[in-house]
């Protein structure tokens, strides 16, 4: 390609609608253009990268041995009401009418679609297993778009469905996909971490995150440097409180005025002088209507990820002030649960044994000391409530647990028989028993990765394109493009032996100074720059340099040959170079 031929509508100044880093890089190097919040078009060299990254994908499923398909992304309404999900994913969304008002949905992922197509084409044990997945557009009306390509409206997924007769080879067909995404990731040049992850509404048994560790992250990983565990903040376990070793016997319960203080932090000062890990923080929710009380060490925060698995429903709220009061006659900042019976207790396990604490005593103004757990608060249910903070122990080992900002790119979850049997995928077991199919689905936010890949893979100058999904893998430079002069014309002949040789090169022909052209291709971040100048000819050499090493002359008569040593080194897997 030539440079001139495309386009590559390079930008100097960073764009002001543009907050994080990748965003911005993407667009100052001519590969995106926004049309409206959240939806974006690919220019020529942004594309070139998205196919190559596909293309990956691609091989990897065939290996995997799952078998490409291509769904409609506009779908019956009726669908997503067989499964439920009408309602429960409504906040995603997009609906439509046609003219005759019948209602369809713009699929905002395909496990509908997939399992009706299964539950008619496949009916015997002797058909699985099957694993389908597609390249394709989804659509999620998202309450923020943002971040360019990380958070989209419209935005491209490989999605992945397997299906199989039982739970065993389900989870056989979970580490295929699992250990293909891995492979996948590694050959897009990107470092990710899989994670454990919440299973949420999917309403599945088993779930692992692909996180690209970034500062820039919307999600937040705990892990164990040591090697052990790792898992989204929003499921991380804490770590099975030990027993209390405590011999001391507690001392009894003291009601002691605490006026105007309705805060941990209140408390935590003089005169009372409590610290927030000596107190309890009562938290009151109504689950499907009904109160619960929650109790946390005043220094730990409530998981409502963790809250919904406790309670067995996504349906639940903090109470408002007016019904705890009704409930507990007394108003948020005095409350405690010594003594209450009339709705269930469940507090966090890091209080499990606690003794010398300090709760409100569920009347204004007062508060309550000396508080043994074990003693005081028999009724509680123990169950992990909190959101887990850097420091505390690894439940696998102890060790304490790091927490990063990270980007999720992939998932993959282990979804049971939810969807095949809202959706009638039933198939004949060997001993003639009609079952459920066990699913599993598997996604790769394939317009994410490329993005996050920018996120992990930059410097002050531009983007460094690993040499598999770069957009050309080499940008030749001549300095001066004047034809019948022997700089160009080196160039051109460069151009077209390193064509004949499958490697994936553009010619920049623009007449522009050298600065201008050094500046855009570090901008774009080609792998290698290969420059011919009027001065390094006359010596008989030629200037190469890596995006991220240093400037080395060669020979013109040995550069075809090292420009093809250097691009295998950098991609050994690239089809075409020999
Ligand atoms: P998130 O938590 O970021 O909203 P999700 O968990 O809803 O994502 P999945 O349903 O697991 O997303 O979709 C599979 C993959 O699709 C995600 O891992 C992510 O890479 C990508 N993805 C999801 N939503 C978007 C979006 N709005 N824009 C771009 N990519 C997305
Ligand atoms: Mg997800």
């Amino acid at each position: 390609m030539r440079w001139t031929q495309s386009l590559i509508p390079t930008l100097r100044e960073t764009p002001s609608e543009a907050e994080i880093i990748s965003h911005q890089l993407l667009l100052r190097a001519g590969l995106i253009r926004k049309l409206g919040g959240g939806l974006y078009t690919f220019l020529p060299l942004g594309l070139r990268i998205l196919r190559k990254i596909e293309a990956i994908i691609r091989q990897e499923m065939d290996r995997a041995g799952a078998l490409e398909v291509l769904m409609p992304a506009l779908q019956p309404a009726d669908l997503w009401r067989q499964s439920g999900r009408l309602e429960t994913a409504a906040d995603v969304l997009f609906r439509v009418r046609d003219h005759a008002q019948k209602e369809w949905v713009l699929g905002p992922t395909h496990e509908e679609v997939i399992t009706s197509l299964v539950a008619g084409e496949i009916s015997s044990y002797r058909q699985l297993p099957r694993t389908f997945y597609q390249i394709q557009t989804k659509f999620r009306d998202e309450i923020r778009p943002r971040f360019g390509l990380m958070r989209a409206r419209e935005f491209i997924m490989k999605d992945a469905y397997s299906f199989d007769l039982t739970d065993a080879a389900a989870q056989a067909s979970y580490q295929r996909m699992f250990d293909a995404y891995e492979r996948i990731f590694r050959r897009c040049g990107l470092q990710t971490m899989p994670v454990e992850a919440d299973t949420g509404v999917m309403g599945g048994k088993l779930s692992h995150e692909f996180m690209v560790p970034a500062e820039t992250g919307e999600n937040q990983v705990a892990f164990c440097p040591a090697g052990d565990y790792a898992a989204n903040l929003e499921k991380a376990a804490g770590a099975k409180p030990r027993r209390s070793s405590s011999e001391e016997s507690p001392a009894d319960l003291e009601r002691f005025p605490t006026p105007g203080v309705t805060t941990i932090e209140g408390l935590s000062r003089e005169p009372h002088g409590v610290p927030a890990e000596r107190q309890i923080k009562t938290l009151v929710y109504l689950a499907d209507s009904r109160p619960v009380l929650l109790l946390l060490r005043g220094d730990d925060y409530l998981n409502e990820n963790k809250l919904a698995g406790v309670l067995g429903t996504p349906v639940f709220r903090a109470a408002t002030a007016d019904e705890i009061f009704d409930l507990l006659g007394a108003h948020p900042g005095s409350l405690g649960a010594i003594g209450v019976t009339r709705c269930p207790v469940i507090a966090d396990e890091k209080l499990q044994g606690a003794v010398g604490m300090t709760t409100g005593a569920n009347a204004d103004g007062y508060h309550v000391r000396h508080v043994s757990v074990a003693r005081d608060l028999p009724q509680v249910r123990w169950a992990d409530l909190r959101t887990l903070r850097a420091g505390e122990p690894c439940p696998v080992c102890g060790h304490p647990l790091e927490i990063r900002r990270a980007i999720e790119v992939g998932h993959v979850f282990k979804l049971g028989t939810k969807y095949s049997q809202a959706l009638g995928a039933w198939v004949l077991a060997e001993d003639g028993r009609q079952q459920p199919a066990v699913m599993g689905c598997y996604g790769i936010g394939v317009t994410r990765t490329l993005q996050a890949v920018v996120e992990q893979s930059h410097d002050k100058d531009g983007i460094l394109w690993p040499a598999a999904i770069a957009p050309y893998q080499v940008c030749l430079t001549p300095l001066s493009v004047t034809p019948g002069q022997p700089v160009f014309d080196h160039a051109l002949n460069l151009y077209a032996a390193l064509g004949r040789q499958g490697v994936d090169v553009i010619l920049d022909d623009r007449n522009e100074r050298p600065g201008v052209k050094f500046k855009d291709a570090d901008l774009v971040g080609f792998p290698l720059r290969v420059s011919l100048g009027d001065k390094s000819l006359a010596r008989g050499e030629i200037e190469l340099k890596p995006r991220n090493g240093s400037l080395q002359s060669v020979r013109l008569e040995q550069a075809e040959e090292r420009i093809l040593e250097i691009c295998r080194m950098m991609n050994p897997s690239q089809p075409g170079i020999p």
